[in-house]
């Protein structure tokens, strides 16, 4: 097993998942290697390789959500690993279950290490109707959460994205990822996404090939679009003028899906750009960084800018 940096993505290689099993099954073969937890900050991702003779499907679970593994070379299986932004630090484990064409089937567990980041904090002011809210409010945003919950447990299970990832606008950030809220001077739900600075009416991009699984007006998020690229990752696109295409579309990377807008909990027209693997609510800029998407101009932060929503 080896470790080996491929597009600023941290990639395991079980090289011969066999022979890593072996000792666990019998211990007449050579022992398994010890191997370095693989440190991933709190939202970020990392690739995972897994190869080995004969394997025909590999999956693998980190906590009670389903890691997808997907073929990328002969013999050899990638998924994507989001770990949640506010996932407790320390410890954690990926099972990995090969099944080999011969019928066999195989386990292991790679070492993940959560580590902390220092999520900086914002406060902002919202209008009274976004932040007193009546039981009616409370209602229609329990029914949106159980509506968004359905969406997210429905990916499919196949791959439908291509390397690179790219930024849906080319607004630089106004308000970062993970930043810790204080709206109306309390404490709130960390910022779940990006904001992406976006004159009203900017023609938002799709950040790569998927299926369009919700588009709807949400109390917080506005006009809200959501999209499967499938083998459990999301990305979100909030607070839009205009959608350009249809629930149940297929899109592919670069298509226009909708317009900028300040519709939602907003104070100023903005893209909120929001990603999430495997049930982990990631960086969605994780994903242009580590798939060779990467364009410093995406990553200049403007704190002075427009504040926003959620
Ligand atoms: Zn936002």
């Amino acid at each position: 097993m080896s470790e080996i940096i491929v597009g600023r993505i941290v990639t395991i290689t079980i090289a011969a998942l066999g022979v890593f099993f072996g000792a666990a099954f019998g211990g007449s073969r050579s022992p398994p290697v010890a191997v370095k937890p693989i440190e991933v900050f709190q939202g970020e991702i990392v690739e995972l390789k897994v190869s080995g003779i004969g394997l025909a499907a590999v999956e693998g679970q980190l906590g009670k959500e389903t890691v997808r593994f997907y073929p990328s070379g002969r013999g050899t299986f990638s998924a994507l690993v989001g770990v949640d932004l506010e996932a407790k630090p320390g410890p954690a484990r990926v099972l990995v279950k090969g099944t080999q064409r011969a019928g066999g089937y195989r386990e292991t567990q790679i070492a993940l290490k959560i580590k902390p980041k220092a999520f900086e904090k914002e406060s902002f002011s919202v209008p009274p109707e976004f932040d007193q809210l009546s039981p009616e409010v409370l209602e229609r945003i329990h029914r949106e959460q159980e509506q968004l919950t359905r969406v997210f447990s429905t990916s499919v299970p196949e791959r439908l994205w291509e390397n690179p990832f790219i930024a849906p606008v080319q607004g630089d950030i106004s308000s970062s990822f993970g930043y810790r809220r204080v709206i109306n001077d309390a404490p709130r739900a960390p910022h779940t996404g990006v904001d992406l600075k976006a004159p009203m009416g900017t023609e938002v991009l799709a950040a790569n090939n998927g299926r369009v699984v919700l588009v709807g007006d949400f109390f917080f998020s506005g006009n809200s679009l959501v999209l499967d690229h499938g083998a459990g990752l999301y990305t979100m696109y909030f607070h839009l003028s205009e959608f350009r295409v249809q629930e149940g579309a297929e899109v592919r990377k670069g298509e226009v899906i909708g317009l900028s807008g300040m519709t939602g909990r907003v104070t100023g027209p903005h893209l909120h750009w929001g990603a999430r693997l495997n049930g982990a609510r990631i960086d969605p800029f994780e994903l242009v960084k580590k798939s060779g998407g990467m364009s410093d101009k995406a990553f200049r932060s403007d704190a002075a800018a427009d504040k926003v929503e959620k």
